[in-house]
């Protein structure tokens, strides 16, 4: 078979990840919920001011900024937004100015959430930040700020949200690719991937990359906002696209998304997250996040509980990254908050 990566020689990428991430056995939980074997792909140890998921996508989207001639970064996020975060230390890196928009869409107002995990990063990465109302069009408010600079005679270049375009997804393409190169190396026969599914493009990148290697296998995306089906949309917009850029016109990928974990919305904790961060920490010492990888694993405890996968099966967790926010959500890990004594 061709190499289903060749094209990728033709498109820039600057190097901006610790790869390839570890694939490691969590034996204590697995034993703690009886069921499948579980392993952790550790994408939270990218790198880039505490590590995520955005690192790959910034390694292609940084790369076509340099590319375009770019003189300030510009995007877009939530306050506690880990893309925002990951993008302003690849920025300050690359030693090109940034601007990020935040958007105020999380109804929690402490002093931590204003202020510290990702914020605090933020800020030292020297980023220049620039608050909206939680329901501010994000590709509007963008749109705007590039206008402005534009007019001062800077170059901007304009990521989106969490960096979900094509060429962002390509990351993850390639995260498939690397995620199997080790599970072969080391005889490991993958039977589900389930992740947290934000704006797309890691979901969308996944399932071009395990399509173009000809290892398809459920991609299990557990939504931390959307419901269903404007998730599953968001995902397969993207895939054709992604798959163009690697030059495959046909791509049969089905997005599995579950929706039963958001609880009352983005950013807001549920009692499923808590118990999932607090119960990988205490079992594998592993930090986990409120927004993303807390709710996703909320959803892989609760499908091994139900019985869903054999002790036979092999499901692989993908950390996403994103525990600087935990210090974001101090308050509501309290005993109070949880409502213990
Ligand atoms: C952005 C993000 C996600 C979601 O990824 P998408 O590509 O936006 O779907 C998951 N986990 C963490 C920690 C993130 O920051």
């Amino acid at each position: 078979m061709a190499d289903p990566f060749a094209r990728l020689a033709d498109i820039p990428r600057v190097p901006l990840a610790h790869l390839p991430t570890p694939l490691e056995l969590m034996p204590n939980l697995q034993e703690r919920l009886g069921g499948p074997r579980l392993f952790i792909k550790r994408d939270d140890a990218t790198g880039l001011a505490t590590g995520g998921n955005k690192a790959r996508k910034l390694e292609f989207l940084m790369a076509d900024a340099l590319s375009q001639r770019a003189d300030t970064i510009v995007t877009v996020g939530a306050v506690q937004s880990n893309h925002a975060r990951q993008t302003a230390a690849a920025a300050a890196k690359l030693g090109l100015p940034c601007v990020l928009a935040l958007t105020q869409t999380v109804a929690i107002d402490t002093l931590a959430y204003r202020e510290s995990g990702n914020a605090l990063i933020d800020r030292l990465t020297g980023a220049e930040i620039r608050l909206f109302p939680g329901d501010a069009d994000t590709a509007r408010v963008t749109a705007t700020i590039a206008d402005e600079l534009t007019r001062q005679g800077r170059r901007p270049y304009v990521i989106p949200v969490g960096g979900s375009t094509p060429l962002g997804s390509l990351g993850y393409a390639l995260a498939a690719k690397e995620l199997l190169d080790q599970a072969d190396a080391h005889g490991i026969r993958i039977d589900a991937i389930v992740h947290g599914s934000g704006s797309g493009g890691t979901q969308a990148g996944l399932l071009v990359g395990l399509a173009a290697l000809g290892r398809a296998m459920p991609v299990i995306g557990i939504s931390v906002s959307a419901p269903q089906e404007k998730q599953r949309a968001k995902v397969q917009v993207l895939i054709e696209p992604t798959a163009a850029l690697l030059g495959l016109s046909k791509v049969d990928a089905d997005v599995v998304i579950d929706d039963g974990f958001v609880g009352p919305g983005y950013g807001l904790p549920t009692p499923a997250m808590r118990e999932a961060v607090e119960l990988v920490a205490a079992s594998e010492g592993l930090l986990l996040d409120p927004v993303y990888a807390g709710k996703a694993m909320a959803g892989l405890i609760a499908r091994v509980r139900r019985g869903d996968f054999t002790a036979a099966e092999t499901v692989v967790f993908l950390h996403t990254g994103g525990s600087a926010a935990l210090f974001a959500y101090i308050d509501q890990f309290t005993d109070d908050a949880r409502g213990h004594p």
